[in-house]
C-alpha cells in the first residue's frame, strides 16, 4: 500500500508528537518522519529511540517537502513557528496542529500561511499528565475524538485526507468551528484542570491540616485531583491565556452553581443535594456506556501495593 503521505514533519515531538510519530509507524501512514524540537536533548532523544527518520537543527529545514506538517509544540509557539516555516511549505501541503484551542491558533498561524497551503486545525482529545518524547505511545488515539476545525475556505479533499490520517491513527473524526470547539473544551477540559489546579493548591496552602495528612489520605478523592494537576505547566499556561473568553464564561457559570451548592448546604436542604449528586452519576454512566472510560472500580486500579 503507498503511505497516504510521502513526508511527515512533526514541530515538537513530546506526549503527542512522540505518540503520532508510533502510531505512523505502526499503521505505516508516511514513507519519512522528519522532526524538530527546541531542545538538542529531546531533538537527540527522538533520533534515538526512532520517532523520527530525520531531525533537522530548524523546524523550517524540517517542514521542508513534507506533504504533512503537524505543530505539536504549546499553543503558545506557533506563531514564531508559522512564521518561521512560511516560505519553506511545499505548495500543496496540509499544516495542522494538535492545540488545544482553536480559535486563537487560528488567529496566530493564518496570517502566515502561503497561498496554496492548507491549514487545517486538529485538536486529538486524547492524552495523559507525563510530557516528553518517551511518554507517547501508538495507541493514545484509539476510539478516542480528534476534532476538526476547518476554515471556510479549506479545501474540502485536504480536510477529508486528513480526517482519514486520524482515523488510521485510531481517532474518530468530528467536524466544527474553531469558535465552537473552544466553547465544549472550556467545560470538557480546560475548566476541570482549571479546578484541579486550585484544589490541590488549596490543599498545600492548607495550615490545620498537615501535608502529609493530605498526601497519607488522598484515596478519598483528592489524588484523581492531583493526576490531572500533575499535567505540563506551559501547555496549561497556554491554554488558559488562549482560551480566555470562553473559560470565563464558562466559571462564571460553575462559581454560580457551587454557590448553590453551598447555600443548600449551608440551610440542610439535602433534596437539592440528592439531585444533583444523581444527575452526575447518571453522566459518569453514559461516559463509560459511550466507551470513554473504564466501568471498573476506582478506573482499575485495584489494591495498592504493600510500601
Ligand atoms: P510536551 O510533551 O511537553 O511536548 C512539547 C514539545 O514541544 C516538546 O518536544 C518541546 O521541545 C517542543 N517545543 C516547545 N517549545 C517549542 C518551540 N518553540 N519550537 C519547537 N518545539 C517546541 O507537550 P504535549 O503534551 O505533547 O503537548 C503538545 C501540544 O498538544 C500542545 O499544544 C497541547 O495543547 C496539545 N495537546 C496536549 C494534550 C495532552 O494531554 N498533553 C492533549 C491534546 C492536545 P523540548 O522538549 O525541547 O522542550
Amino acid at each position: 500500500m503507498t503511505p497516504p503521505f510521502n513526508r511527515v514533519a512533526l514541530l515538537g515531538i513530546g506526549l503527542i508528537g512522540s505518540s503520532l510519530a508510533r502510531a505512523m509507524r505502526q499503521q505505516k501512514l508516511t514513507g519519512e518522519i522528519t522532526g524538530y524540537a527546541r531542545s538538542e536533548a529531546t531533538r537527540a532523544k527522538a533520533l534515538e529511540i526512532g520517532l523520527v527518520d530525520r531531525i533537522l537543527p530548524t523546524a523550517a529545514e524540517a517542514v521542508k517537502d513534507a506533504d504533512l506538517v503537524i505543530l505539536c509544540s504549546p499553543v503558545g509557539t506557533y506563531g514564531a513557528l508559522a512564521q518561521e516555516i512560511a516560505p519553506a511549505l511545499k505548495p500543496g501541503a496540509i499544516l495542522t496542529d494538535v492545540g488545544s484551542v482553536k480559535a486563537a491558533v487560528v488567529k496566530d498561524v493564518l496570517p502566515h500561511v502561503p497561498s496554496g497551503v492548507n491549514f487545517i486545525p486538529g485538536h486529538p482529545i486524547a492524552g495523559t499528565e507525563q510530557s516528553g518524547p518517551e511518554s507517547g505511545f501508538a495507541e493514545l488515539f484509539t476510539n478516542r475524538w480528534c476534532i476538526i476545525t476547518p476554515l471556510p475556505d479549506s479545501d474540502p479533499k485536504a480536510v477529508e485526507r486528513l480526517a482519514d490520517f486520524w482515523r488510521c491513527c485510531g481517532s474518530n473524526v468530528d467536524v466544527m468551528t474553531p469558535e465552537h470547539h473552544d466553547l465544549v473544551l472550556a467545560i470538557t477540559s480546560h475548566l476541570p484542570h482549571l479546578i484541579a489546579y486550585n484544589i490541590v493548591s488549596t490543599a498545600a496552602d492548607l495550615e490545620e491540616v498537615t501535608s502529609s495528612e493530605v498526601i497519607k489520605y488522598s484515596a478519598g478523592g483528592f489524588r484523581d485531583f492531583t493526576r490531572i494537576a500533575a499535567s505540563d505547566p506551559t501547555m496549561w499556561r497556554d491554554v488558559f491565556l488562549n482560551n480566555k473568553d470562553a473559560v470565563l464564561e464558562m466559571l462564571g457559570r460553575f462559581s454560580e452553581d457551587l454557590s448553590a451548592l453551598q447555600r443548600a448546604i449551608r440551610w440542610g436542604d439535602g433534596d437539592t443535594l440528592f439531585d444533583v449528586f444523581t444527575r452526575s452519576r447518571q453522566i459518569r454512566r453514559s461516559i463509560i456506556a459511550a466507551g470513554q472510560d473504564t466501568a471498573a472500580p476506582d478506573f482499575g486500579r485495584g489494591a495498592p501495593k504493600p510500601q
